[in-house]
């Protein structure tokens, strides 16, 4: 795609509503995402795309273009990777019914924590814990709260240090699949997966030289080389393993809230020269307007 001179193009791949862990309503975010300049936007919203018919909704009368987004988790080598899938179908049924799945995932490690912190009789934490949630699965700081309320600690680094914490029987890693799996969904549901913020996971050189290639084996596409909170060195270090592994870029602020200075929606660095943005691979090209 080339874009037109004196247009306003804005791409913004990563962000979230409320539908995951985002504070704004889908129509409030692609307000905003207007407000900041963004022309295009992908609404990534965690396991979930229960967001995306209020975006599109909200987005014409804007002129904002949405695109088919999610952030799927999943486990390489115990450790939690975050990929983004992008430009999917988003009636496929099996991708729908994968979703679910995830969503199963996540209420079944709450199940689990409130059985090991309420041996006896799990449900009324687990109901507490998902009222502190606003009726959403519980994660860990909601079990927190709903102990406080119980009386069984007085406050949240007591709940965390005595059952919450890091070894402690509240300590229940989440039910995620494979990389690979993650990866073949969002490619059988005609997407394109992303390797999220890729240095996110502190892996050391080689150990993300590694995942990128299990990426790729299983079909993956490209990474996210610009992101919001990059330090120095981040962006040529990916663009660099972007090109090695002759990858797509993506690019994308991960927009959770409004006030935080180092994340904006619209606003990460550009894309160094010569890589293939993965917007040109998209099913259909994207349309650009003329200013
Ligand atoms: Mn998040
Ligand atoms: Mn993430
Ligand atoms: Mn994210």
């Amino acid at each position: 795609m080339t874009i037109p001179q004196g247009s306003t193009f804005c791409i913004d791949l990563h962000c979230h509503s409320t539908a995951s862990d985002g504070t704004l309503s889908p129509q409030a975010l692609v307000q905003r995402a207007s407000e900041q300049g963004v022309s295009h936007l992908a609404l990534t919203d965690h396991d979930t795309i229960e967001g995306l018919a209020e975006a599109r909704e909200h987005a014409g009368a804007l002129g904002l273009s949405i695109i088919n987004g999610v952030e799927l988790s999943c486990v390489w080598h115990r450790q939690t990777i975050h990929v983004v899938g992008l430009d999917f179908d988003h009636r496929d049924p099996e991708f729908l019914a994968v979703l679910a799945s995830q969503h199963e995932n996540r209420w079944r490690r709450a199940r689990k924590i409130a059985e090991r912190l309420s041996r006896k009789d799990p449900e009324p934490l687990l109901t507490l814990a998902t009222e502190k949630a606003g009726g959403d699965v519980p994660g860990r700081p909601h079990f927190a709260r709903a102990l406080i309320e119980q009386g069984v600690v007085s406050d949240m680094n007591q709940a965390f240090n005595r059952h919450l914490g890091a070894g402690k029987p509240g300590d229940v890693k989440a039910f995620w699949p494979e990389l690979a799996e993650v990866v073949r969904w969002v490619a059988a549901a005609g997407g394109i997966a992303v390797v999220a913020h890729p240095r996110k996971y502190k892996l050391t050189a080689t150990k993300l030289r590694n995942l990128v290639a299990d990426f790729k084996r299983a079909g993956g596409r490209a990474i996210e080389v610009s992101t919001s909170g990059q330090q120095s060195g981040d962006l040529g270090f990916l663009a660099e393993l972007c090109r090695r592994e002759e990858l797509w870029a993506s690019q994308g602020s991960d927009f959770h809230f409004p006030g935080a200075p180092w994340c904006e929606l619209g606003r990460m660095e550009k894309l160094p020269a010569g890589l293939e943005p993965v917007w040109q691979h998209f099913r259909q090209p994207l349309e650009v307007a003329s200013a």
